[in-house]
């Protein structure tokens, strides 16, 4: 599922296939993913330049000349992808739901086979108040999210830090797969209780997200061919994990096995919590 440096890619790919051009036509293969469409969405979307983009959370919003933004949600399994007009295939897309076309000749699909996605329209100046935003937490990647903002967050949660940190009210864009490296880097157990992480850990543990955020959205590239990929995918993800789906694996961080000062790392395990696979390392976790 698509995370914060994702979507944060995805929105840099639109930006650099959509940024100024008008659409000239919009077409909506069905009545909505995990929410319905709105009503005259194709029509409002026609004719209108896109003027700018932004990301909040997961989500990402096309902001348009009419004064509407596009929200996107790419739900689990949600792709954008941008071809010429003229290369696309005359056949349907496979769970195209969703295509919109340029006057300068690209054609942008959202192509979603789970369904689990969503695109909305929202007053440009109103977009916090959007349901999906309005109870958002701090973006990690910005000033506000401070280690005394993540504590008074965590204070007196009874839940795992695991399952805090996945609560976009906590922090708005993270998911398994960060939230694992972010506690990993932070050398804090998924398993601690959120109301005990305090103001030590969580001056660890800010700094951790944004790493391992900034270090992902470094890793999707920097220009159109990074963003752009040869099917017309849009987004482009090289991650490298050093604890996620790493089960078994040595954790990097670890001096390894010392006999001589007590008992190294044995690798990381995997566990499931909540209904999620969490990964860790034992020894470098507490
Ligand atoms: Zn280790």
């Amino acid at each position: 599922m698509p995370e914060l440096p994702e979507v944060e890619t995805v929105m840099r790919g639109l930006a650099v296939v959509l940024q100024g051009r008008v659409i000239r036509q919009a077409s909506v293969h069905r009545a909505g993913l995990r929410w319905p469409f709105p009503a005259g969405l194709a029509e409002r979307l026609v004719g209108a330049r896109v003027e700018g983009y932004r990301r909040r959370g997961k989500y990402l919003l096309m902001r348009l000349s009419g004064g509407d933004s596009v929200l996107i949600h790419l739900g689990m399994s949600g792709r954008l992808v941008a071809r010429p007009i003229a290369d696309w295939p005359n056949a349907p897309i496979a769970h195209e739901h969703l295509a919109l076309e340029t006057t300068d000749g690209t054609r942008v699909g959202f192509v979603d086979p789970r369904r689990f996605g969503s695109v909305d329209l929202v007053p440009t100046a109103a977009e916090d108040g959007h349901r999906l935003l309005a109870g958002l937490g701090p973006e990690p990647l910005e000033p506000g999210f401070t280690p005394a903002v993540l504590e008074a967050a965590l204070a007196g949660r009874a839940t795992p830090i695991k399952a805090a940190l996945l609560d976009q009210k906590v922090v708005a864009g993270l998911g398994n797969i960060y939230v694992s490296e972010a506690l990993h880097r932070a050398g804090i157990s998924p398993r601690r209780l959120a109301g005990s992480v305090g103001a030590v850990r969580a001056a660890r543990l800010v700094p951790a997200i944004r790493a391992v955020l900034e270090d992902s959205i470094a890793a999707g590239g920097s220009s159109l061919r990074d963003y752009v990929q040869a099917d017309g995918g849009i987004g482009f993800f090289q991650e490298s994990f050093r604890v996620y789906d790493r089960a078994g694996l040595p954790c990097g961080d670890c001096p390894g096995p010392q006999p001589s000062s007590g008992p190294g790392c044995a690798g990381i395990r995997r566990f499931v919590q909540a209904g999620r696979a969490t990964f860790h390392c034992p020894l470098r976790q507490r």
